[in-house]
C-alpha cells in the first residue's frame, strides 16, 4: 500500500491562510446600544502566526517556519540524505527526514499532555472599542490553533463577555470557518449559546476530514487518477483559465501523474513507518487542535494506532475524548442552542475532489474538508455523478431538499431548513453577501425567506459570486 508522510505537511500547509488583523483604540464602556445590529465574532481557520522569543530576546516566528531555518534545514538534508541512503539504504533516508521534520518543527510540538513545549503566543491584539462596532461590527478572534479547543473556547468565551460589556449588546454573531468550527463546537458544548444570537458556520472542520482520518490511521495514498481528478475539479475554483486546467490535465498522457504516483510510492512505503511514529506522533498528532480533525469512525483506530494504551498520554487522549464526544453528539448540542433560540446557519461548499491522498475515493468536498461533514449530513452523490432520475429524498418533510443539480439531498441534514450548499466553491470562496443577509436577518433565516439565497446556489469562482441553482 502506497502510504504517505506528505499528507500531514500538504494539508497543513493548505489549511494556512487565515491571518490576524490587527486594530488599536481605547477601550471604552457603554449602557447599551441600540444600533440593531449584534457585534460578530469571527472565529478563523487554522494559520494563526505563532511566535516565541529566542535567547537573545528576539522576536521570532515558530509559525510559519522562518526561511533562515527552513532552507538551510533542507539543503542540509540532501547530502545527508543521499550518503546515507547509499550506504545504509531506505531506513537511514527516513531516519535523516524525520531528524529534518523533528528539527523543523521542533519549536511548535505539543508535548504528551497536548501542551506546548515552548512558551509561545499569538497576536491577539484584537482590541474591543465602541468605535470598531459601530463602524466594522466584526471581531476577530485570533487562538493558537494547536491547543484543545476547550481551551480556546476559554479565551473565546473570555472575549465575548468583552465584547458584550464594551458594546452593550447583550448577545453576539459568532461565524467560524474552518477550524473555527471546532472551536464554536467546543464553546457551544462548554458554555452553551446564552450570549449567542446566530451560529453561522462556513465550511465548518466542526466534524472534522477524512484526508486527517485517512492519514492518522495509515490509509493515506497518493493515485495518480486522484491527482488529475483533484487537479480538474479544484483549480477552475481558484479562477484558473480553462485552458491552462484543460492543459494541468491533458499531462496525463505524458504520464507525469503515474510517475508522481510511482515516486511516491517508494519513498512514501520505505519512510512511512518511521515518519509516522517519529514526526507525525511528536507533531500533529500531539496537537489537539489539528488531532481532532479525524473523524468520528476513524477515532479509535486512530487512538490505538498512534498511541495505544501507552499511560503516557492518558491525559493527551482525555482531551482528545472530550472533543470526540462533542463531534459525535453535535446535532444534539447544536439543536440544543437552537431550541434555547440561537439561529443555527451552516453553509458548504461543494464541487471538488478530495485532495489527492484518500485513494481512489471521489467524495464530495471543498477540495479540503468532506461536504457531508461541513453540511451536517447532506447525501451527495460522487463527484461526476448525481443520484440518479430515480432518486428519492430520504426524509420526506413536506419540502424538496435535492438539489436542481442532483447530486445533493440536503433532506438528511442537522438543520435542513437552514444549510446552504454552493456548488464550484473551494474551501476558501467566500460567501461575504449571504453572510451579511443572515447577520441581518430578525430570527432564524431559512432557505424559503430569500430568493436570492435559496439553499442551492451556484458559485462563480472566478468572480466570487453565487447565484441560485436551476
Ligand atoms: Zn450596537
Ligand atoms: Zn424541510
Amino acid at each position: 500500500m502506497k502510504k504517505t508522510f506528505k499528507a500531514i505537511i500538504s494539508v497543513l500547509m493548505s489549511l494556512v491562510l487565515v491571518f490576524s488583523i490587527t486594530s488599536s483604540a481605547f477601550a471604552t464602556e457603554t449602557e447599551g446600544c441600540d444600533c440593531g445590529q449584534a457585534p460578530t465574532v469571527f472565529v478563523p481557520g487554522i494559520g494563526a502566526v505563532i511566535s516565541s522569543v529566542d535567547e537573545n530576546g528576539e522576536e521570532y516566528s515558530v509559525f510559519p517556519i522562518e526561511n533562515s531555518k527552513l532552507i538551510p534545514g533542507v539543503i542540509g538534508f540532501l547530502p545527508v540524505a543521499l550518503i546515507t541512503g547509499v550506504f545504509g539504504g531506505w531506513e537511514y533516508v527516513a531516519k535523516a527526514l524525520d531528524t529534518l521534520l523533528n528539527d523543523l518543527f521542533a519549536d511548535m510540538y505539543c508535548d504528551n499532555k497536548g501542551n506546548p513545549v515552548k512558551e509561545t503566543f499569538v497576536d491577539d491584539s484584537h482590541e474591543v472599542t465602541v468605535d470598531r462596532h459601530l463602524n466594522q461590527n466584526y471581531f476577530h478572534f485570533e487562538y493558537d490553533w494547536r491547543l484543545d479547543p476547550y481551551e480556546s473556547a476559554a479565551q473565546l468565551d473570555a472575549y465575548i463577555d468583552e465584547i458584550i460589556e464594551v458594546t452593550g449588546h447583550d448577545k453576539v454573531i459568532l461565524n467560524a470557518f474552518s477550524e473555527g468550527g471546532e472551536i464554536s463546537l467546543a464553546y457551544l458544548d462548554a458554555y452553551g449559546s446564552d450570549k449567542i444570537e446566530k451560529y453561522i458556520a462556513e465550511c465548518s472542520a466542526f466534524q472534522g476530514l477524512t484526508v486527517i482520518g485517512k492519514l492518522f490511521t495509515k490509509q493515506s495514498s497518493i493515485e495518480s487518477e486522484a491527482l488529475v481528478n483533484y487537479l480538474a475539479t479544484m483549480l477552475p475554483t481558484v479562477g484558473l483559465d480553462s485552458s491552462l486546467t484543460n492543459l494541468i490535465v491533458g499531462l496525463k498522457y505524458l504520464g507525469i501523474y503515474e510517475l508522481v504516483e510511482a515516486i511516491a510510492a517508494i519513498v512514501l512505503d520505505n519512510c512511512f513507518e518511521t515518519i509516522y511514529y517519529g514526526f507525525a506522533r511528536n507533531s500533529f498528532a500531539s496537537m489537539p487542535g489539528v488531532f481532532n480533525f479525524t473523524p468520528a469512525e476513524y477515532y479509535d483506530d486512530a487512538i490505538e494506532l498512534l498511541f495505544g494504551d501507552d499511560p503516557k498520554y492518558a491525559e493527551l487522549i482525555a482531551k482528545y475524548d472530550r472533543y470526540h464526544n462533542a463531534q459525535v453528539n453535535a446535532g444534539k448540542i447544536l439543536k440544543a442552542c437552537q431550541d434555547s433560540g440561537t439561529a443555527i446557519c451552516l453553509i458548504s461548499n461543494y464541487g471538488c475532489d478530495p485532495m489527492p491522498f484518500v485513494g481512489n475515493e471521489r467524495y464530495q468536498s471543498d477540495s479540503l474538508i468532506d461536504a457531508k461533514f461541513t453540511s451536517g449530513g447532506a447525501t451527495f452523490a460522487p463527484v461526476g455523478q448525481t443520484l440518479g432520475e430515480s432518486y428519492v429524498q430520504k426524509n420526506a418533510d413536506g419540502h424538496n431538499h435535492l438539489s436542481p443539480d442532483g447530486c445533493v439531498d440536503a433532506s438528511t441534514c442537522m438543520f435542513p431548513e437552514s444549510t446552504w450548499f454552493v456548488s464550484d466553491f473551494n474551501h476558501w470562496n467566500e460567501h461575504d453577501d449571504l453572510v451579511e443577509w443572515l447577520k441581518a436577518y430578525d430570527g432564524q433565516p431559512t432557505v424559503w425567506d430569500n430568493p436570492d439565497y435559496p439553499q442551492f446556489l451556484k458559485g462563480n469562482a472566478a468572480t466570487g459570486e453565487m447565484v441560485p441553482q436551476k
